[in-house]
């Protein structure tokens, strides 16, 4: 080959070598910055529970002569420690989502399987709620990725679509193919979300309104749970929501064969 020509492709190919590595650094940099917020974030958040733990604790040192007084405080300390305990789990399930490192397993999940073990998990919350859950749709679509991670996003929905519903309402799971995509959608007629908050609400410790979200124990994690674990396994999340009418959260993951055993068609239908 003529060496100009030679020269010219071998600056190209350095220049594209050259942005690779640029914007190596600079995915590396957002990543630590990341990092560096959910630090400062997640201590902060912390701070208000351990006071609260220690204070309690104080209190119930110094009722110690009225019984009654010990066993309300023991009761509140006790609720406390819960919170504490449920926002620690969540602060290590979103940080190990958020580490570089693989997905724990990677095999074909049935998603209905995932959908019972979400609903399993908040059968007890759906009860004491008065609501109740409704499943429909497709019961026999796979995806590919962790159980574990999908069934705690579809829970964190459920979660937040009991809580945020009125007694006496239902919330429903419909799972359903569009193409190569499977559709979990998590619908409620409860509160709904503004359109300003709908912008936030995937954001680390955000919550839309804070009195009504603390009565509710919520801890702002639920939802960057959701979006990461979806987003690791190559999927979206989607929500349409209106105030007063209700939410509706679609997570969105790539479609896999059904395993062979299963009699059903190869593209599905609907
Ligand atoms: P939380 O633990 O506070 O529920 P999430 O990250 O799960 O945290 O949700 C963030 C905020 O989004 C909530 O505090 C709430 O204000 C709002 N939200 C989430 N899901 C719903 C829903 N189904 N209906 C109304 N508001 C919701």
């Amino acid at each position: 080959a003529e060496p100009r020509l030679v020269a010219a492709r071998a600056t190209r190919i350095s220049e594209r070598l050259t942005l690779l590595i640029f914007r190596d650094i600079t995915e590396r940099e957002r990543v630590e910055e990341m990092r560096r917020d959910f630090v400062a974030n997640t201590s902060h958040e912390l701070k208000t529970p351990v006071g609260a733990v220690l204070l309690l604790a104080e209190a119930i040192e110094s009722a110690a002569d009225d019984p009654d007084q010990v066993r309300h405080f023991a009761v509140r300390l006790g609720a406390e420690a819960n919170r504490l305990a449920g926002l620690t789990s969540r602060i290590m399930s979103l940080s190990r989502l958020q580490a570089a490192d693989e997905l724990n397993e990677n095999r074909r999940v049935s998603v209905d399987e995932v959908v019972a073990s979400a609903m399993d998990a908040h059968a007890l919350q759906a009860d004491s709620a008065r609501v109740e859950v409704q499943r429909g749709g497709d019961r026999r679509l796979y995806v590919q990725g962790d159980m574990q991670v999908l069934s705690e996003a579809v829970g964190n929905l459920l979660a937040n679509a009991i809580a945020y519903s009125p007694a006496g309402s239902s919330v429903g799971i419909g799972v359903r193919a569009v193409g190569d995509v499977v559709e979990i959608a998590v619908t409620d007629r409860g509160i709904g979300i503004s359109e300003a908050d709908q912008q936030r609400i995937f954001e680390r410790f955000y919550r839309a309104d804070q009195a009504r979200s603390r009565r509710t124990g919520g801890t702002g994690l639920g939802l960057s749970i959701v979006k990461y674990a979806v987003q690791r396994h190559g999927g979206e999340v989607r929500l349409w929501s209106r105030p007063g009418r209700g939410s509706t959260f679609t997570i969105r993951l790539p479609l896999v064969e059904a395993p062979e055993d299963q009699s059903r068609p190869k593209k599905p239908t609907r």
